[in-house]
């Protein structure tokens, strides 16, 4: 398919972009990392000879007090433009232009000596804020523009002035975070000051050449935001104090709406940036769960948006817009918008990578040359890590044959395709496969291996995965108790009253499965399932969001469809259920089933089943849940029963074959990738 729209170039008054998706920022912790700036160089540079036009860095600090972490890069000194010079340039020599995202955090930054314009402590910071005297808030302006001038010197292109996302600009801008009497609070204009100062004193001092992104919050999502009026009078005024391009914010991070997370469904926040667009005449940029071309061509097509920006989808694909001009759209490697190797690592203090692509921002480390002695390699399973272990090898010039015992490729991936909120990994199901058979793996499908089969090759991989855990209960062999496998395959059908027993990742993927059985029969296709117009409402209501901006902030009362059904979610632990889920969507599932009436109980000891239910102690009381099914997401155990049977050869075990406890995709894939590079 052509992509007539994502393809033609847009001319700006001093520059020119090649297409119409720029990498947008993405902050991987490598700014911070020792050697941190050659290893980012590398990585910006194959998004480039990728086809990428235009990067935007991961925000840098203007200052120590904009820092969002006590050790976060700032552009505050000459010694720090120095530091970037080997990004730009190696930006520049592949082709590329890149500018620099000038990001203070004000009182979401993690550290005591944090500033904002009044002293609200943000609900997401345990840190309260210094209100900044009027003396202060002119060093901060003049920082930015030191920082504007500093990133000029280091060869960027341009900067990009973080305006959304609740950070320090966008807490001068609404009363929420604002609560000055002075010219820098009050009124609409005086709240507005602070933001036009910074994009016209910037403007003034870097010159007419220099590329100035201004990152409006288009649509705030948390209350007392801004309204559709005032965004966009602030888009104006900002167009008029010298910026180049407008980007798209969708939501404050304190806000408790997800946008950007697996089950926003895709380019739901187009819309919001065509409202902008009307009222300006720069360029203007819209994000937000666009991930495939199809996507970003409509989305341009319809009038959108100007340029699109993508910053996951780099970290999956780095030649994401050389596939798509050349007809490969199907080798794709998607992102899948799960957070658990970008965002989820740089929270913990960990560098980015990503799921589906651990090579992301390890560039410089994890590298497939060619082997020297292409090998004969079985593969035995063909879930996350059998698949992805067969792409590496053979890229290689290893030969893979692999042996999958089901009649479809991908294992465990199967089961969460089914998840509501999960089809991406349709695309990844869709990868993998289209890459095998480039590749010209050998598949065996419907064919469980044995160790005679085996014989002919050089070295064997065993990546045969999981079986689900059995629990030792009186009355556990009462059909009413089944394993997520049966319930998730399709085998058997949700009753009206259940109880899972374990609250993982797993057993809250299985409640929201149940909470929205009706809608849970995806699509064959991911593609089409995940953009479809019905859906886009459907998440609105739910979530609360007003995509028309007719209310202010774009909020709107949710309105949740509760499911008819009786649903428990048990766990031994004492803690809360959902304390171990991932940072930037746990908060996301557990919401999602408190809306639903979903009863959660922690410290539970399970007894026995009977036809009466789920017989259980909870702080010293029996009690029986009146269940009638009983579904075990009590984990998993290895499956390895043919590595003893097989002699005189190496034998390599990966993904949950070698470890079943908290083993997820992220895991196996990387884990196949580091046994494919050094095999
Ligand atoms: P898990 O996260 O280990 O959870 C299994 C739960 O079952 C445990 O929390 C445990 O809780 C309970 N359990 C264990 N043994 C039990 C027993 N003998 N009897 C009763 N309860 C028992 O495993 P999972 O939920 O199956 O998930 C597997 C992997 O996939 C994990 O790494 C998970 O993170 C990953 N995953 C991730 C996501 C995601 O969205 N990121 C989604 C799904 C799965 P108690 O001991 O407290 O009862
Ligand atoms: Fe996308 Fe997940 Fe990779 Fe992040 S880790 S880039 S969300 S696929």
């Amino acid at each position: 398919m052509s992509y007539p729209h994502l393809f033609s170039p847009l001319v700006l008054p001093h520059w020119r972009l090649k297409n119409r998706v720029i990498m947008g920022s993405m902050h991987t912790n490598l700014e911070e990392a020792e050697n941190g700036f050659f290893k980012l160089a590398q990585f910006y540079k194959e998004r480039v000879e990728g086809g990428v036009g235009l990067i935007v860095t991961g925000g840098i600090a203007p200052n120590a007090a904009g820092a969002l972490a006590p050790k976060q890069a700032l552009m505050a000194s000459r010694v720090d433009a120095q530091n970037h010079k080997v990004v730009t340039q190696a930006v520049h020599q592949a082709g590329g232009l890149i500018c620099m995202q000038i990001l203070h955090a004000g009182r979401y930054g993690y550290h005591p000596k944090i500033v904002a314009p009044s002293a609200i402590q943000a609900p997401i910071s345990p840190f309260l804020p210094e209100a900044l005297t009027c003396e202060a808030i002119e060093q901060q302006i003049a920082d930015y523009v030191k920082a504007a001038e500093l990133a000029q010197s280091a060869g960027y292109d341009g900067v990009e002035v973080m305006g959304s996302e609740g950070y320090l600009i966008n807490q001068f801008l609404v009363a929420r975070t604002n609560q000055r009497t002075d010219e820098w609070g009050g009124s609409f204009s005086n709240r507005c000051r602070f933001a036009i100062e910074i994009v016209r004193r910037i403007r003034k001092r870097v010159g007419a050449q220099f590329i100035l992104i201004y990152r409006l919050s288009m649509l705030d999502l948390v209350e007392d935001g801004s309204s559709l009026e005032e965004v966009i009078e602030l888009a104006k005024q900002i167009e008029a104090a010298g910026a180049t391009l407008l980007n798209t914010g969708i939501g404050w991070h304190e806000a408790r709406v997800p946008t950007i997370a697996a089950m926003v469904p895709r380019a739901t926040f187009t819309q919001v940036t065509k409202q902008v667009k009307q009222a300006v005449s720069i360029p203007v940029i819209t994000s937000n769960r666009i991930n495939m071309p199809d996507t970003a061509e409509q989305v341009l097509a319809e009038g959108n948006a100007d340029l699109i920006s993508m910053a996951r989808p780099f970290l999956a694909d780095s030649d994401w817009i050389k596939k798509a001009k050349h007809h490969q759209t199907h080798l794709i490697n998607t992102c899948i918008a799960c957070n658990q190797a970008c965002l989820d690592q740089v929270f913990a203090g960990q560098l980015a990578s990503c799921l589906v692509n651990p090579r992301a921002a390890h560039e410089t480390e994890i590298n497939f040359y060619p082997s020297k002695t292409p090998k004969k390699l079985a593969v035995v399973g063909g879930g996350a890590a059998g698949m992805a272990f067969a792409v590496y090898a053979a890229e290689r010039g290893h030969k893979i044959t692999l042996f999958e015992a089901q009649a479809e490729l991908g294992g465990q991936l199967n089961l969460a395709k089914k998840i509501p909120g999960k089809a991406e990994f349709y695309e990844m199901l869709r990868y993998f496969k289209n890459k095998l058979q480039v590749l010209r793996v050998q598949l065996k499908l419907n064919y469980k291996a044995q160790a005679q089969d085996l014989t002919e090759f050089d070295e064997v991989i065993i990546a045969t995965g999981v079986i689900p855990r059995q629990i030792d209960l009186p009355g556990g062999e009462y059909p009413k108790v089944v394993s997520y496998t049966e319930l998730l395959s399709g085998q058997v059908e949700p009753a009206q009253s259940i109880a899972i027993i374990g609250a993982g990742g797993i057993g809250f993927d299985v409640a929201e499965y149940v909470c929205r059985y009706q809608n849970a029969q995806v699509a064959p296709s991911g593609t089409d399932e995940v953009k479809s117009g019905a859906e886009i409402e459907e998440f609105t209501a739910q979530w609360g969001i007003d995509l028309t901006h007719q209310q202010r902030a774009g909020l709107k009362p949710a309105k949740v469809e509760k499911m008819a059904k009786t649903l428990y979610l048990l766990q031994r632990k004492t803690d809360k259920p959902g304390a171990g889920l991932a940072k930037t969507t746990g908060w996301i599932h557990k919401a999602e089933l408190k809306q639903q009436g979903v009863k959660m109980l922690s410290g539970v000891e399970y007894q026995a089943v009977s036809d009466q239910g789920l017989h259980i102690v909870q702080e010293k009381q029996e009690s029986i849940l009146a269940v009638e099914q009983v579904i075990v997401c009590a984990g998993q155990e290895s499956l390895t029963e043919l590595v003893d049977q097989i002699q005189n050869k190496p034998v390599h075990i990966i993904g949950g074959a070698f470890k079943a406890a908290q083993l997820d995709a992220k895991t196996a894939i990387k884990q196949a990738a580091l046994l494919a590079r050094r095999i």
